[in-house]
């Protein structure tokens, strides 16, 4: 992947140039990781305006996040929102991803950060296909992973907390120099969460599957595809998944909204169902993409347009 780069940055209330978005060595969050983040998609819609994919659901599970974590957000969510959006138009950005970060500034150090400075920026880039052209189209290699989920208690999993990432980042690596793309956790007892940054879906007669959220992050593309299912008569269940059911499902996907609906066509060396995206998979993902892209009247409520 190349290096983000851009114009501007917003920073603590104000636009700075990129280059000048800089924070000191003692800042909090870069020793013990406490902080939250967002991100979020904005996708060039089918009449040529710009809309950001369920940017509210979005701005509300970063006050979640902070709230889990007794960070307290210096600005109202209107001012983020605002935000958001001209962080695209400044960086010129007709598409692009959003990265809201919640951290805690210099100041004492140690595990309590007292009175230390809780910061906010935003930062917009362009970014393409997480998992590759590819594999939206053909799928992708996941294995299970040898690092499990945080138990419910270690990892609060309703926040998108910085430092939890550091579980995601083992097992993407190790996936990775394993020869495969992707990351599947096990959560605590044995059974599938979700991957390093996404969570997961089994179809299997006709019936898609996704694991409830004790262990896993409440996804809003999960809840988005939940919903396009649901709207086109496929059942959808929210219940334990083994790792069996993985190998032996007619087709396995990930969403996310760096990832999208990505197909995953072989899991820890078997292929799922014919080794390639299912019909069910290449439904959705084309709802899916309809939806963000303004081509369906029922979905517009999830756009603010630039
Ligand atoms: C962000 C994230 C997801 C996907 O959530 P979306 O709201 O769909 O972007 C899933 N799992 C984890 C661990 C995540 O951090």
């Amino acid at each position: 992947m190349s290096a983000v780069t851009g114009k501007e940055i917003w920073l603590d209330g104000s636009f700075v140039a990129w280059a000048d978005a800089r924070v000191h060595i003692l800042t909090h969050t870069l020793h013990y990781g406490l902080g939250v983040f967002e991100g979020i998609r904005c996708y060039r819609s089918s009449d040529g305006r710009s809309a950001v994919f369920r940017l509210g659901d979005h701005l509300r599970r970063l006050y979640d996040s902070a709230r889990i974590n007794l960070l307290q957000i210096p600005f109202v969510p209107g001012v983020l929102e605002e935000a958001c959006l001209e962080s695209l138009r400044r960086n010129d950005l007709a598409e692009g991803y959003l990265r809201p970060l919640i951290f805690v500034g210099d100041g004492v150090m140690g595990l309590d950060p007292a009175d230390n400075r809780v910061r906010a920026a935003v930062i917009a880039w362009s970014w393409g296909k997480y998992l590759g052209e590819e594999g939206l189209r053909r799928g992708i290699r996941a294995k299970v992973s040898t690092f499990c989920r945080h138990h419910v208690n270690a990892k609060m999993t309703k926040g998108k907390t910085c430092g939890d990432y550091v579980n995601s980042i083992l097992a993407k690596r190790e996936a990775r120099l394993d020869g495969y793309d992707e990351a599947i956790m096990l959560d605590t007892q044995g059974l599938v969460s979700e991957a390093s940054g996404e969570n997961i879906f089994v179809v299997r007669n006709g019936v898609l599957r996704t694991p409830s959220l004790h262990t896993v992050l409440d996804g809003i593309t999960r809840a988005t595809v939940c919903e396009i299912a649901r709207d086109k008569g496929i059942p959808v269940e929210e219940r334990a998944i083994t790792r069996d059911d993985l190998y032996v499902a007619d087709e396995v996907f990930l969403t996310g909204t760096a990832a999208e609906v990505t197909p995953i066509r072989e899991v820890d060396r078997r292929p799922i169902g014919n080794g390639e995206r299912g019909p069910i998979t290449a439904l959705l993902q084309s709802a899916f993409f309809d939806a963000v892209a303004g081509r369906e009247r029922k979905y517009e409520r999830w756009l603010t347009y630039l």
